[in-house]
């Protein structure tokens, strides 16, 4: 099991409507791997982050995660009930744009959340494990703050640790600082790099180049919902094959 990639992905299919969304996507991250998507937008980038989550369900083809595997056949398809698929959920933590912390909650009531309710974990064993990733992020002494008292790259840095609470096999992470203000990226992808630093495996899609380049040990470029071309960074970013990624870089870099 060890050498079998974490993450086994074939022949995924998706559509919304008439619209073909994910055409025959294959992808294998391994264990400790660190996997950069980028693509135009409306390439497929967060319906495929979307699917791996299964917040989508897909059309067809067969998602693996870890050793829990699950094969899709459009309506027919039967999806684990409530625990179980909470369970598949669980493997894997996301990480969005826009943060979703609850609003209502502490940040630290925030990370401990999803250790109770979906692990059942013993309120102090939540709070131990909520503490001990708060400071991980650097944001110790902000636990007892409300979400709407930080800064929008602090928020980020909440949810991260509210997704690595849940102790995930694999960390997506879609566009997670796309937006915030130029000033506090850079405190976000410290985080995410501190994580590859740490042998986590991910799935980042990303429009920050540069950033890919330093911390992806391999590239996925995605255009019209299929994979065009992947590969260690310095291939993808700095020596594509295809004309079409070519094109890409040259416009966002
Ligand atoms: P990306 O993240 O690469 O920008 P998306 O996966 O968000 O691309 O979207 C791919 C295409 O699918 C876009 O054309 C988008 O409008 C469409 N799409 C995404 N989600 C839905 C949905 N829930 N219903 C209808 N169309 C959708
Ligand atoms: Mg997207």
């Amino acid at each position: 099991m060890q050498d079998q990639p974490l993450i086994c992905i074939k022949g995924l299919k998706k559509s919304f409507g008439k619209l073909e969304v994910l055409k025959d996507i294959c992808l294998e991250v391994n264990r400790g791997q660190v996997v950069a998507l980028i693509g135009p937008s409306g390439s497929g980038k967060s319906t495929l982050l979307r699917c791996i989550n299964l917040l989508t369900v897909p059309d067809g083809g067969e998602i693996r995660v870890d050793a829990q595997s699950l094969a899709f056949s459009g309506s027919a398809t039967q999806l684990p009930k409530d625990r179980m698929l909470a369970g598949f959920r669980a493997r894997t933590g996301m990480v969005f744009q826009h943060f979703n912390l609850f609003p209502h909650m502490s940040v630290l009531k925030n990370v401990m959340e999803g250790p109770i309710t979906v692990l059942r974990l013993p309120k102090a064993e939540a709070e131990a494990r909520a503490t001990a990733l708060l400071q991980k992020v650097g944001l110790a002494e902000r636990a007892h703050m409300m979400p709407d008292q930080l800064s929008g790259g602090q928020k980020q840095r909440v949810a991260i640790a509210r997704a690595l609470a849940m102790q995930p096999s694999v960390m997506l992470f879609d566009e997670a600082t796309s937006a915030l203000d130029p000033e506090l990226v850079g405190e976000v992808l410290q985080v995410i790099q501190s994580l590859a630093r740490d042998g986590m495996t991910m799935i980042l899609v990303t429009h920050e180049i540069a950033f890919a380049r330093e911390v992806a040990d391999k590239v996925v470029f995605m255009r019209d919902g299929v994979v065009v071309e992947e590969g260690p960074p310095a291939q993808v970013i700095d020596n594509p094959r295809e004309e079409a990624t070519r094109s890409f870089l040259g416009r966002i870099i």
